[in-house]
């Protein structure tokens, strides 16, 4: 695997030097970088900025104000990646990624259960052109608790009881059984992948092998990632 990430930062490296940029500055051509790199490149990028965030020792390119400037023109993200909008787990410092870097939908656990994700999804795929997508869940999640909680229904207003019932989609078997919050955890962002692949042209875009689909489980203690297949 080393061999792999190392031979991904070669490439990415090679081609910034061809547009006489650092590491940290790349210039605009992002967009060809977004174009020439393949779904498990990309992924192997995740995985080695993931590496760095476990480490202690990121990078943090993409945040000088060169990188603002440029992006101004457009966005070319390299992957779209669904997570939990708990705190802890803060997307870009947990893959070692920048500005104009990753399409981040953040829900309360993770969910594409409605069409505003799902649309946001759409939209970093059709028109933004990402060709990996992370649905990231992590350890102890909050959402994921109460929705599989038998006290769920409880003295909750009324927009959390529908978030907790939307919820509850994606752990269905798991409802009453607090004692597997792992496992409802695994198996909600299993359930996520398995909404985009019911999406025909998301689909079709992984059968050709142009869009990759991963899952992912952040650990709170370590910030690590592991990949799910
Ligand atoms: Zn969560």
């Amino acid at each position: 695997m080393k061999k792999v990430n190392v031979g991904v930062l070669m490439l990415v490296g090679a081609m910034l030097s061809f547009l006489g940029c650092s590491s940290n500055q790349v210039s605009l051509k992002e967009v060809s970088v977004q174009e020439n790199l393949s779904p498990n490149q990309i992924l192997d990028i995740l995985k080695s900025g993931n590496e760095h965030f476990v480490n202690h020792k990121n990078a943090f390119p993409h945040l000088d104000k060169a990188r603002m400037l440029e992006e101004i023109s457009g966005q070319h993200p390299i992957a779209t990646i669904v997570s939990c909008s708990d705190s802890r787990v803060p997307v870009e410092l947990v893959f070692d990624r920048g500005i104009g870097d990753l399409f981040v939908i953040r829900t309360a656990g993770n969910s594409l259960e409605d069409d505003m994700t799902m649309g946001s999804l759409e939209y970093a795929v059709d028109h933004l052109h990402t060709k990996l997508i992370v649905v990231v869940g992590h350890e102890k999640c909050g959402g994921i608790t109460t929705a599989i909680s038998n006290h769920a229904e409880e003295k909750k207003p009324k927009e959390i009881s529908s978030l907790i019932e939307t919820l509850r989609n994606g752990v269905e078997p798991f409802v009453g059984k607090t004692e597997k919050l792992d496992d409802a955890i695994h198996y909600n962002v299993i359930h996520q992948i398995q909404k985009i692949l019911q999406n025909p042209e998301l689909k079709e875009l992984i059968e050709k092998g142009e869009l990759k689909v991963v899952g992912g489980y952040y650990h709170l203690n370590d910030g690590k990632v592991d990949i799910l297949n």
